[in-house]
């Protein structure tokens, strides 16, 4: 097989690599992207999408059984409805797959070369790949590393069997009877409560002391109340230990030490995500790390010239928009653009019941700097709109600079917040101040009022509460 020549080469299609690469051939420059499993990466086939697409597919079977559970204050009467899984999951996969040819083409369309195999470098200006059809040499003059992140194992409960990871989950085609999930991050959280609405018994063993522990008390407290009211089980401070010799059974260590067992027909293990830094030749490099994560700076090189690392396998936050973002910038960089990442703000969101927005700094981080700060919270159910779709629990919440009002962060849990990311991370991006919030319409009814009302309320100008 004829050697390919290339100013870039980019290893790995999820939303880092195949951004970078449509970007470098929109700029005109001549691109490889080395891909060993399907367009798109964790996020399209086995990530992001997926798990939405089971979650919305949880939710309405969940409203229907709702609506058919004798009377309710809407007056809607129906009886109760089936879930045929397999069928969600056709519908699921029918989604990915148009996705799937939906990047190719953009990929085609930037004219980037798209080759199919597992990429390993020889050496920094040299990869080989192993094809369907055999051995593929490549030369670039620059390579993007956008290998991206797997399931962490953990080492007393392997994946195999019915320890499942979220891969396996989301192409479960029977809803299991009862389903154990040990780790209470947003993974575990969101896919637990789709299984707990699609019918499953569901337990959630967390070993910290509580659930989503990465963000504030206030904002979880929706969420683990409504996991009480599906039923789900939570166990707090307690630790999986492995499987009981018989199977079918799952050991935990519980807060106070003593020994439980839980029974579950699928254990779903979601702790964590580790970078793919292995079995890429990354031995045949010197490059700095960060802990398990590849070293970067503000343009995302690495120590080692020409090459540089997007996405997932350069650390937290581990989410699709970043490495996206980041590949956009690296494609510019390397077609000669003066650019360095200067984001104020990545946001980040819990697919939860309620749902969790939150983007720059929390009102503990905020009061950790050497600023005042001042915090307006507004809640849902003084919301016109939040009443209307019966979703009162949540709230906004806007964190700001006492002094000049600039706006720090900005926090949400309620029914359908993740669409307010949008406007919560353009007004920090902007840079805007409490009184443009304040000051700027929000259409009415909706529950992007409660941001208005939020920075008003820092303002000490509330109108509706
Ligand atoms: C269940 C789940 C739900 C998620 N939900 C969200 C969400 O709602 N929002 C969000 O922002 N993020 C979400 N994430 C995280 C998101 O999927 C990742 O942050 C994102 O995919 C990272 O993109 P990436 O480009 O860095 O890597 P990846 O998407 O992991 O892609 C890396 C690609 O590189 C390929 N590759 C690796 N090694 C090689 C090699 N040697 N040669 C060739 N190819 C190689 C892999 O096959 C893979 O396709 C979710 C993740 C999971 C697991």
């Amino acid at each position: 097989m004829k050697d390919i020549s290339c100013k870039l080469l980019v290893i790995g299609a999820g939303p880092g690599g195949y951004v970078c690469a449509i970007r470098a051939g929109q700029l005109g420059i001549d691109t490889v992207i080395v891909e060993a499993g399907k367009p798109g990466g964790t996020c399209l086939n086995v990530g992001c999408i997926p798990s939405k697409a089971l979650i919305h597919a949880a939710e309405e079977y969940d409203r229907i059984v709702h609506l058919a559970n004798g009377r309710n204050s809407l007056g809607i009467r129906t009886t109760k409805p089936e879930l045929d899984l397999s069928q969600t999951i056709v519908w699921k996969d029918g989604i990915v797959g148009r996705l799937n040819s939906g990047v190719s083409g953009l990929l085609k369309k930037a004219k980037v070369k798209i080759v199919q195999g597992r990429a390993r470098f020889r050496d920094g200006k040299t990869v080989e790949v192993e094809t369907e059809t055999g051995r593929q040499i490549i030369h670039a003059e620059n390579v993007v590393i956008a290998t991206g992140s797997a399931p962490v194992e953990l080492p007393n409960l392997p994946f195999g069997g019915f320890v499942i990871s979220s891969t396996e989950a989301l192409a479960l085609t029977s809803v299991p009877e009862r389903l154990v999930v040990v780790g209470g991050g947003y993974i575990g959280l969101e896919l637990g409560t789709a299984f707990a609405k699609m019918g499953a018994k569901v337990s959630v063993v967390e070993a910290q002391t509580r659930i989503l522990p990465q963000y504030d008390a206030e904002l979880t407290r929706p969420v683990a109340k409504r996991l009480q009211a599906l039923g789900i089980e939570v166990m707090t401070g307690a630790k999986a230990k492995g499987l009981a010799k018989a199977g079918g059974t799952l050991l935990i260590e519980a807060e106070d030490g003593s020994e439980k067992s839980l029974a579950a027909d699928k254990i779903l293990v979601t702790v964590g995500r580790k970078p793919v830094t292995q079995g890429c030749g990354l031995d045949e490099l010197v490059l700095d790390m960060d802990g398990p994560f590849i070293r970067i700076d503000e343009r995302c090189r690495t120590s080692m010239r020409g090459i540089y690392a997007i996405g997932d396998v350069t650390g937290e936050p581990m989410l699709a928009h970043r490495a996206m973002a980041q590949g956009e910038m690296v494609a510019e960089i390397v077609a000669g653009h003066k650019r360095a990442w200067d984001k104020r703000g990545i946001p980040a969101i819990c697919f939860t019941d309620p749902e969790i927005v939150t983007v720059g700094l929390s009102p503990e981080d905020a009061r950790r700097t050497d600023v005042d700060v001042k915090i307006g919270q507004f809640p849902y159910s003084a919301n016109g709109r939040a009443m209307t779709k019966m979703g009162e629990d949540g709230f906004v919440r806007v964190v700001a600079r006492a002094d000049n009002h600039l706006v720090l962060g900005i926090q949400a849990v309620g029914q359908g917040v993740s669409e307010l990311a949008a406007a919560f991370g353009l007004a920090l991006e902007m840079g805007t101040r409490l009184e443009d919030i304040a000051g700027t319409i929000h259409a009415h009814p909706t529950q992007g009022e409660a941001f208005q009302e939020a920075a008003l309320k820092a303002l000490g100008q509330e109108l509706h509460i």
